[in-house]
């Protein structure tokens, strides 16, 4: 035993902290959305269980197509009273609150009848939808629905009118993320790229130090067609909305899935795709599907006025003229990649 000592010494220390870990990835399905997560460590085996398990538990929680869901439970009773739901609930029904009121309600998420509507909604996933462009009086009829928030008191959810639903698609995969962080970092892992739909969340950096690598999707090309690369830093999500993700196209018109709530139909801003760089990943969510809602110039004077959340966010705006708003806090490190497909690019300074 004595002579082998040395000899396992050895090898462990040549296998073990010659290299930097090898990423490992696992990829899995929640929330409608392929999820992964790479983990950069030696073994993160139970830190990738432990956070699909985490997202898992959120997708039971936030769905609103499984019965026993608290936002089914909440929609369900719609007009008759307060629900009990989990704390966690209770905390995103809260944010998504106040990224509502503090968007002047560009994201909603009471909007629910309003997508069902279209076949955005309930069915949730694009093999079962039914697409349809609804009547101008059906919609009008349903906006009536929309914009009264839930109301969260302790850890019970009330919405007032019969018919009311809440609709978490546009922040629940951006909150997960939190969950994710928290269940590797948990399990001793601290270098990870964490990939929920389109956010992506950089959990410290690469093993070597330097900042993670994402790419931005050029919304008028394929899946491998990109608009720019740009360095993640540490503890920051980036997160993408455009009309290019979820469509469907009827008599030679694209109706895509972002719905503007003033007036319940596909938003036409002028945007072809928002990227929100931010610390809180749910906040990043909620916003670029708030500032896809609301357009270029309204992103931009929010972002400019260095007051509110949108000012203490990075932004990457993609017009349908093909240019590219990008703020200055996203400059080191940028590759823009867009030029051959025509896209020209701008940084905004303040
Ligand atoms: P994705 O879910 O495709 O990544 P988003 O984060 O932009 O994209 O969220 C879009 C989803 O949010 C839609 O599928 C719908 O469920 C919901 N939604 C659409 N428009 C709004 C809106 N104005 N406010 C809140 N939720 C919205
Ligand atoms: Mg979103």
């Amino acid at each position: 035993m004595k002579r082998i000592f040395p000899l396992l010494l050895t090898v462990a220390l040549l296998s073990g902290c010659a290299s930097a870990p090898e990423p490992v990835l696992q990829s899995f399905f929640a929330m409608d959305t392929t999820m992964s997560v790479t983990a950069y460590d030696r073994d993160p085996t139970e830190a990738l269980v432990a956070a699909q398990q985490a997202v898992n538990r959120l997708d039971a929680l936030w769905s609103r197509t499984r019965a026993d869901s608290d936002v089914a439970k909440l929609n369900a009773a719609a007009g008759s009273g307060p629900v009990a739901v989990d704390p966690d609930t209770a905390a995103l029904l809260e944010k998504a609150n106040a990224a509502a009121l503090e968007s002047g309600m560009a994201f909603d998420p009471v909007l629910a009848p309003v997508m069902d509507a279209w076949g955005f909604g309930a069915t949730e996933s694009e093999t079962t939808a039914v697409h349809r462009v609804p009547e101008q009086a059906e919609l009008d009829a349903l906006l009536p629905l929309t914009r009264d928030l839930p109301v969260v008191e302790g850890d019970t959810a009330a919405l007032s009118l019969a018919g009311q639903a809440v609709d978490l698609g546009a922040i629940a995969k951006g909150a997960a993320a939190d969950y994710v962080v928290a269940a590797l970092t948990e399990h001793g892992v601290d270098s990870a790229i964490i990939a929920l739909g389109g956010n992506i969340t950089a959990l410290g950096t690469k093993p070597d130090g330097s900042p993670f690598r994402v790419y931005v999707r050029d919304p008028q090309g394929e899946g491998e067609d990109f608009l720019c690369l740009m360095s993640l830093r540490a503890g920051r999500t980036c997160s993408t909305s455009g009309g290019y993700e979820r469509y469907f196209e009827a008599d030679g018109q694209i109706y895509h899935h972002i719905i503007d709530p003033a007036d319940g139909y596909p938003a036409r801003s002028g945007l072809l795709s928002v990227t929100v760089v931010a610390e809180d990943p749910a906040l990043a969510d909620a916003w670029s599907t708030a500032l896809y809602v609301l357009g270029a110039e309204e992103a931009i004077a929010r972002w400019k006025s260095g007051e509110g959340t949108v000012a203490g966010m990075d932004l990457i705006l993609v017009t349908e003229e093909g240019h590219v708003y990008i703020t200055q806090g996203l400059e080191k490190g940028l590759e823009t990649l867009g030029e051959g497909a025509g896209y020209t690019y701008e940084i905004l300074r303040r």
